[in-house]
């Protein structure tokens, strides 16, 4: 028997994940477009729990020709390519082709059984519910955003994502939550019994990115000695970067500049590019923000190492990697005291929690920080003591724990 033959397994374990993540690819370039933490999330569990004997079929939706249909990226971890409507296809237009990704999916687990489904964000959760029932698999989901929840934070969501929203929330066996924030919420903005929710706390590679020589890092990427606040991710509404801008706008630290690595997305990433342009104008900060494009994750580390602080501005968020990444880093963070960002940035510890949007907050939380570099590097290191904590190791090992237990009681049924 082989360890990818998931139906051969005899001894009552799992031996194959059936991994969906249909709206994007662990093979895209995170921080632009519908790339970000969930590739990274996706990719990393894969590779871990592919470590630890579980092998992980990812299904994802093509997007590119020149992909073949099996991508294998680590062993026992497969990237499957499902066509399913053209290949540009917009996020917003993902629910008229979820019924026939499915059924490509359904396809290749009749010839590749897997034991077990994991399914990334609420397109996936629909796909994956129908899968449970057709082939009797407990199904796992992780949500990575939550419709009633971003409909709570200001970015109302449709109608039609709530209510499948919900009915996978109803039939799930588990659900995992990035930490304890997201599993209130769950529990407070859902119907879903609270032993049904799971909390796997993402980690981060500490092979890449550890603390180093912050001046090794400004020369390798051309930054000067000025002080450095970072914003990495997708750039759209969401994440804040307006607050960031107005931010170092205010700040009393008029040499500082803010760096941002990332790119455009979702279907109004246009409309805020010409709203943060403007804003940049506004004050007269064109000289003050760098904008960088989308950086291999690799690539990352230097950026945070030449970072004084990090800021994480974001409406919402379930729990925020380039947090954890930059603790991991030794940097300080400034965020929004919003969902996960409040498990993930231990507040006057590993950076400073901001409770209101307010841009006068932010920019005092920096200025603090600027003008004590003590200060930074006290919360420097106690995040990466904090960062070391978490280990996609970790998290595959408790992911792999869950999956076995649902594996031994029964399926949750619709109401
Ligand atoms: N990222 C990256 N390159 C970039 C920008 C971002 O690899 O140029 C990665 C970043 O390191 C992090 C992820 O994208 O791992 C963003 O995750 P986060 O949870 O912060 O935000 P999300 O995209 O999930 O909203």
């Amino acid at each position: 028997m082989t360890s990818t033959d998931a139906t051969d397994s005899t001894d009552g374990g799992i031996r194959k994940i059936g991994v969906l993540s249909m709206h994007t690819s662990p093979l895209d370039q995170a921080g632009v477009g519908d790339s970000g933490g969930l590739n990274i999330y996706v990719r990393e569990l894969a590779n871990s729990m592919a470590n630890q004997g579980i092998d992980c079929d990812v299904y994802v939706r093509r997007t590119k020709r020149e992909h073949p249909e099996i991508v294998e990226i680590e062993p026992g971890v497969n990237i499957i390519q499902i066509e399913a409507g053209p290949l540009g296809l917009l996020k917003g237009d993902l629910p008229a082709v979820v019924d026939l990704w499915t059924q490509g999916v359904a396809d290749r687990l009749e010839r590749r059984p897997v034991d077990a489904i994991h399914a990334h964000y609420w397109l996936s959760g629909v796909a994956g519910h129908h899968l449970k029932h057709r082939f009797d698999v407990p199904l796992a989901v992780t949500f990575h955003t939550l419709g009633r929840i971003k409909s709570f934070s200001g970015d109302a969501e449709p109608e039609d994502r709530i209510r499948a929203e919900d009915a996978v929330i109803g039939c799930a066996d588990a659900v995992f939550a990035s930490g304890k924030v997201e599993a209130d919420q769950l529990d407070s903005f859902y119907e879903i019994r609270r032993d049904r929710i799971e909390i796997l706390t993402p980690g981060v590679d500490h092979t890449l990115f550890s603390p180093g020589s912050s001046h090794s890092a400004r020369k390798a990427i051309g930054l000067g000695d000025y002080p450095i606040l970072l914003f990495v991710g997708r750039i759209q509404a969401l994440k804040g970067l307006d607050l960031a801008i107005d931010a170092l706008a205010a700040s009393q630290h008029r040499d500082a500049r803010l760096v941002v690595v990332g790119g455009l997305s979702g279907h109004q990433g246009l409309e805020t590019h010409e709203d943060l342009m403007a804003r940049v104008k506004r004050h007269g900060l064109s000289d003050r923000i760098i904008f960088v494009e989308p950086q291999p994750h690799h690539l990352l580390p230097n950026y945070y190492r030449a970072a004084d602080v990090c800021l994480v501005p974001s409406r919402s968020e379930s729990f925020g990697l380039v947090a954890l990444e930059a603790a991991a880093c030794g940097v300080p963070v400034v965020a929004s005291d919003v969902g996960g960002l409040r498990d993930n940035v231990l507040d006057d510890v590993t950076g400073l929690l901001v409770d209101e949007r307010d841009h006068k907050l932010f920019a005092a939380a920096v200025d603090k920080l600027l003008s004590a570099p003590e200060m930074r590097h006290d919360m420097g290191t106690r995040g990466v003591e904090r960062a070391a904590l978490h280990s996609w190791d970790a998290g595959a090992s408790g992911a792999i724990e869950v999956f076995r237990r649902l594996m031994s009681r029964e399926l949750v049924t619709c109401v």
